[in-house]
């Protein structure tokens, strides 16, 4: 048997390949790089292309290629092999310095969002040292940014390193404060958790909603769907358990440490978390993940779905962004400790995540809006589109005795009592979780739960980077004025807590009471991505990535309007699909069945025979038939409407007022003929076989 230890990481130009294959000398300037975050000295880069190519040929390796992530939210790759022909016909394989460091793609094959009109549709790919290379099928892959002749990041790893290194500064500037001397960096650490669905190969293929789309636009419901909470954590049938050997595999020989693997809330629905890492780290990682996840899933006649809503009336699929601060010195800033009360630092990082959440809602929130996130956010499942955040009761309680200036006595903890001698019994953890809180603390990290299980990590964690330094800055300048160091932490404490506490809510987030209350709270409520994404663009905005130079405004526009094309994109190829569908499968059916149900009728009544069930249906399915066939007329004017408008936003506004409300109307009566009709009939895989088959 093959052990892990053997193999793990065993693809990954990491620290101990970079070890063994460079100049000691070479090596140290790297690591430096990789872990000070000091500037590479570019004569260094002939001499680790060397060492990586000789690593990557043992690898089986043949080519190269620049991996970056553009705004398509995907991972981008274009292979060059390492032959060079020689003139007695054979070949060397070179890789230099030259182009490790530095590539060109084709910018203007990739959205830019307006980028590319005012400059050359020439993009660069450019090294970025502090993530490890690696090889995947047979090529050596360099982890690189993206940006434009102008220099603007075309990509979302940019102004993730950028505001990375905003932070590091931000939170040194403060632990000096508290006497922290020896940190050097301070670095997020995220733990991404990733849900998705499995479905059999051959029915999705059936399926043009689901291959078009990656959801179904149609579907009746299965007769069992979640509500018996059967499959959360059940037992792994074999066939999915085997899928998820050869995914853990997988990724951990490209050293992502995977680490839970699970079935969630819905059926064919299925989760799996890695332990926690750096966040640039995590984005690659994750981005990987989702790729191997598809990947491994046709190796055993599945398709992977990572839509963030595949199923009507069932779950959809989030991603869960587990979120901390951590010192080089092995620190983690939110750590409350055993007497959270007594640590003053700790009480003064949570105040300023506090804080930078309230401040910038419309941040967070705009970061995971897109047309598939909405079927979830506000859904009755998902957290919902408002922000907020939990602490749970203890951090709550000693927040609130701060403000009030009493005294705060922590609550003893109850050990918990099986009531079974032979078990072992344990403390109580001073608090319950809360599943529905977009922004949960849970025990020494945050947990922001609404990113839909597509989406690339980078940009809510480019966010968060940006808001909290921001309230490390603004604190830090309030602290290096003020000659009493803990009486101003105190106050600090007390007046942003005050300040910015509406945030906090502990209760049921699905809850209409939450909506009114919000709303009393004066809470930002944007229901849907339309609302949402114009504020990139918010003054506010702007200034503040430009304070800590994450974006530029014209990146911020950039990305704003990339977004919104997005949704309007993926809008006009579900109003196609579903035309298409109702046009060329749906209704041809619904017209043979309706026809043979007549005949069955006139001959059962011809020999004289009760016939209420042919005539009912009949008459039902014809109702149904003439309105369908209404609803592709509505369906296909609103999406020719909507493309004649030239706005890019009032497109989307036309996309959502009138593309999906004749989508939904046409679904609706889409699905009761399915339910109506002999399944044998029906033109696509119903929800009994999708979900149920696997
Ligand atoms: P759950 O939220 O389901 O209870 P866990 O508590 O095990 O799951 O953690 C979920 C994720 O949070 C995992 O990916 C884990 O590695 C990550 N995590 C744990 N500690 C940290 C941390 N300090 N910083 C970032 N992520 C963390
Ligand atoms: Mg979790």
């Amino acid at each position: 048997m093959e052990k892990i230890t053997d193999y793990f990481g065993c693809n990954v130009f990491n620290d101990s390949a970079m070890k063994e294959y460079l100049p000691e000398k070479v090596y140290k300037e790297l690591k430096n790089t990789i872990e000070q975050g000091t500037s590479l000295d570019k004569n260094i880069a002939g001499d680790v292309a060397l060492a990586m190519k000789e690593w990557a040929i043992e690898k089986g390796a043949t080519h190269f290629t620049h991996w970056f992530q553009p705004m398509t939210g995907i991972t981008a790759e274009k292979h060059d092999s390492f032959i060079t022909p020689t003139d007695d016909g054979k070949v060397i394989l070179e890789f230099s310095g030259k182009e490790l460091i530095k590539g060109e793609a084709d910018g203007s094959s990739f959205p830019t969002g307006g980028l590319r009109a005012t400059f050359e549709a020439r993009g660069y790919t450019a090294w970025d040292p502090t993530s490890y290379a690696f090889v995947k099928d047979g090529s050596l892959c360099i982890p690189t940014a993206f940006y434009s002749h102008g220099g603007h990041a075309l990509d979302k790893k940019t102004p993730l390193v950028r505001s990375m290194q905003s932070l590091n500064d931000s939170s040194l500037r403060l632990i000096r404060l508290f006497g922290n001397t020896d940190a050097k960096t301070v670095k997020p650490t995220v733990g991404a958790e990733q849900e998705y669905f499995l479905v059999d190969k051959k029915l999705y293929d059936k399926r043009e909603d689901l291959r078009f789309c990656g959801r179904t636009l149609f579907g009746a419901p299965a007769p069992k769907g979640q509500e018996l909470g059967d499959h959360y954590y059940g037992v792994i049938r074999p066939r999915v358990s085997a899928f998820m050997k050869e995914l853990d595999k997988e990724l951990w020989m490209l050293g992502i440490p995977s680490k839970t693997k699970h079935n969630e809330a819905a059926p064919a629905q299925h989760e799996m978390a890695p332990v926690f890492t750096t966040v640039n780290t995590a984005t690659d990682h994750n981005q990987l993940t989702m790729e191997i996840l598809k990947k491994v899933a046709e190796k055993h006649g599945l398709v992977c779905l990572l839509h963030e809503k595949p199923f009507g009336g069932l779950n959809g699929s989030g991603k869960h962004n587990n979120w901390s601060l951590c010192t080089d010195t092995g620190i983690n800033l939110l750590n409350p400790g055993k007497t959270p009360s007594e640590n003053i630092q700790f009480l003064l990082i949570l105040t300023a995540v506090i804080r930078a959440v309230d401040k910038h809602q419309d941040l967070l929130r705009l970061s995971v809006a897109s047309a598939g996130n909405d079927h979830r956010l506000g859904g009755h499942e998902a957290p919902p589109a408002i922000v907020s955040m939990f602490l749970g009761d203890e951090l709550t309680d000693i927040l609130d005795s701060i403000e009030t200036g009493s005294e705060y006595t922590a609550k003893a903890r109850e050990r918990m009592d099986f009531g079974v001698k032979t078990m072992p019994s344990f403390k109580k953890a001073t608090t319950d979780r809360n599943r529905t809180s977009p922004f949960a603390f849970t025990g020494n990290k945050f947990e922001f739960r609404m990113l839909g299980a597509p989406m690339s990590i980078a940009g809510v964690n480019t966010i968060l980077n940006t808001i909290i330094a921001e309230a490390f800055d603004d604190f830090s300048d309030r602290l290096e004025k003020s000659d009493d160091f803990e009486s101003e932490v105190l106050s600090i404490i007390r007046d942003e807590y005050k300040a910015h506490k509406r945030i906090i809510f502990d209760g049921d987030g699905y809850s209409e009471e939450w909506q009114k209350e919000a709303e009393k709270r004066g809470l930002l409520n944007y229901p849907d991505a339309v609302a949402a994404l114009p504020h990139y663009t918010d003054k506010k905005n702007i200034d503040l990535f430009a304070k800590y130079n994450v974006y530029s405004e014209i990146e911020l526009h950039s990305r704003e309007s990339i977004n919104i094309e997005r949704y309007n994109k993926k809008l006009h190829i579900e109003g196609l699909t579903a035309l298409r569908m109702a046009k060329e499968q749906i209704l041809p059916v619904l017209s043979k069945v309706g026809a043979d149900l007549s005949l069955n009728l006139s001959a059962k009544e011809g020999a004289g025979l009760s016939a209420v069930y042919e005539r009912k249906v009949a008459e039902k399915l014809s109702q149904i038939t003439d309105g369908i066939f209404n609803d592709c007329d509505t369906l296909e004017n609103a999406i020719k409407a909507a493309e004649l408008i030239d706005d890019i936003l009032e497109r989307a506004k036309a996309y959502r007022d009138n593309v999906i409300p004749a989508m939904n109307s046409m679904r609706e009566k889409v699905d009761t003929a399915e339910a109506l009709v002999d399944e044998n009939e029906w033109p696509y895989p119903n929800y009994c076989d999708l979900l149920f088959s696997v």
